[in-house]
């Protein structure tokens, strides 16, 4: 029997997940199998995660969001993390990474994994660096120890910085930046520390075997990402994504799923070059990137600066976008900055899915541009990206409940709403052909018809109502209201991994 849904999916068979996934995508079983038999796409299912409701990452299904969430040092509490995955489903996170440092590891990863409907993903270096007090002190024992344990806890993908080997390691001499990524600072200070080959660069076929045994897909780590725009598309960073190329097929020849993560900071002439170069590299293998910033200038507005990299990314072919919030190089967000950063980049998600044409993606813009033609506030609120902002930001000038019928808001007024004017101007137009034309010769689509009226947008029936679309808080999942094991809880570390 498959181990591994890349092996089924090789030997020919449609696995109840890829059955899954192509029901909330809209596709044929047949053709997510075949995206993950060529290894085109992952579904990220650890066998040990049973509450997982399966979803796939890969360029040709609709982009996905990443969230980061986990503990530090200085904040540690069960319950807390656990409102912090609820935050992040609770706003539209595909998938959550859970980074923390702090203690309780173990015990909150399982409750993640426990609660969680979307798929984990981890950092096993940060446990290892913890466990052995400072980076020097790994050893490869101890890694696959790690490895092993969170495997066995449920994670269904973990960031392995295998791919930054220490002949790369002068290449970022020139750097404005140095090595921004935590993990691979982490590598880098081993390898120089203890003169040898990175130890997850050397044990890689064996953090293959153990991720085939549990399903684990790799997220190969981008240890040499520029961290400013200046260092963007260097040797260093090219150097690094051969190597990965070079690991995706190792991972694959063990029949196991493999993503690749990409910058960082990049400016916007190079992020398609980006994405292309990835791609053609490391064979179709999804690009799960990181923004990128695309200018330097803007802390505290990094989500968007971000964002916009982020949405030419995912029109670019990236399958999933890593969130970045207003706080990114400031601090810890707490949960407003993750509603921002998360709504920013579904956003980005979307944009690029209709700009590809993604079946159904813009069914939903369409659906609430009538909505808003047609003055019905309450299904404007009700499509929006985020309804309670959307209904907040209404109400906060127009509360009252005879507003939702209104013809106008408080941003232009009743007397310049342009929509107002041009649907009379349209109204009184098509009384006056009727007036002057022979009656039953009116043609549908005469100037002057309100076409939106008869439009039937199907929004029910596309992907975007399953998979992109879920308003604020009703992902199917998550509908956790009342549920007292889902507090609300701010939300720490975007990290930067
Ligand atoms: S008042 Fe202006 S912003 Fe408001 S609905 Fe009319 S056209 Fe749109």
């Amino acid at each position: 029997m498959a181990r591994t849904q890349i092996e089924a999916a090789r030997e020919g068979t449609v696995t109840d997940a890829m059955e899954r996934v192509a029901e909330r995508e809209n596709r044929e079983p047949e053709f997510v199998r075949e995206q993950v038999a060529e290894g085109q796409a992952v579904i990220p299912a650890n066998t040990n995660h049973e509450a997982l409701d399966p979803m796939i990452i890969g360029r040709e299904f609709a982009t996905k969001v990443n969230a980061n969430i986990g503990n530090s040092e200085t904040t540690s509490d069960l319950e807390e993390e656990l409102g912090k995955l609820h935050t992040a489903v609770h706003y539209g996170a595909d998938t959550v990474m859970d980074l923390g440092t702090g203690s309780d590891l173990d015990e909150i990863r399982e409750t993640h994994v426990d609660y969680s409907p979307v798929p984990i993903g981890t950092v096993p270096l940060y446990e290892a660096v913890k466990r052995a007090e400072s980076p020097e002190e790994i050893t490869t024992d101890l890694l696959l120890e790690i490895i092993e344990k969170q495997a066995e806890q449920g994670v269904d993908y973990m960031t392995i910085h295998a791919g930054i080997l220490a002949e790369h390691l002068p290449l970022t001499n020139g750097r404005k930046t140095g090595i921004v990524s935590r993990g691979g600072s982490i590598m880098a200070k081993w390898m120089e520390e203890n003169g040898e080959q990175n130890p997850l660069f050397q044990v890689y076929d064996e953090i293959c075997e153990i991720f085939a045994e549990h399903d684990v897909t790799f997220s190969l780590g981008d240890s040499l990402r520029p961290g400013c725009i200046a260092d963007a598309c260097d040797d260093a960073q090219y150097a690094e994504l051969d190597t990965l190329g070079d690991l995706t097929r190792r991972a694959w020849e063990h029949d196991v799923q493999v993503m690749v993560e990409g910058p960082g900071h990049v400016p916007m002439d190079k992020v398609a070059e980006n994405v292309e170069r990835q791609q053609e590299v490391c064979d179709g293998a999804p690009f799960y990137v990181l923004g990128p910033l695309v200018t330097d200038i803007a802390p505290g507005y990094d989500h968007i600066t971000s964002a916009i990299g982020a949405a030419m990314a995912a029109q670019a072919g990236a399958a999933m976008l890593c969130y970045v919030t207003p706080k990114e190089h400031l601090g810890l967000p707490d949960e407003e900055d993750v509603r921002d950063g998360l709504a920013a980049y579904r956003i980005a998600a979307h944009s690029g899915d209709v700009a590809n044409g993604r079946p159904g993606a813009r069914d939903w813009d369409d659906a609430l541009s009538e909505a808003r033609y047609e003055f019905d506030w309450r299904e404007q609120f009700r499509l929006a990206l985020d309804p309670d902002r959307a209904r907040d930001y209404h109400d906060q000038t127009l509360p009252g409940d005879n507003y939702k019928e209104a013809r106008f808001c408080s941003m232009c007024g009743v007397e310049f709403c342009s929509m107002r004017i041009d649907q009379d101007a349209r109204e009184s137009r098509r009384d006056s052909r009727s007036s002057q034309s022979p009656k039953g010769s009116e043609q549908p689509g005469d100037a002057g018809e309100m076409k939106h009226l008869e439009s039937t947008t199907d929004l029910e029936s596309s992907p975007a109502a399953e998979v992109n679309r879920p308003p604020v808080g009703t992902h199917e999942s998550s509908d956790d209201s009342g549920d007292e094991n889902w507090p609300d809880r701010a939300v720490e570390g975007t990290g930067d991994d």
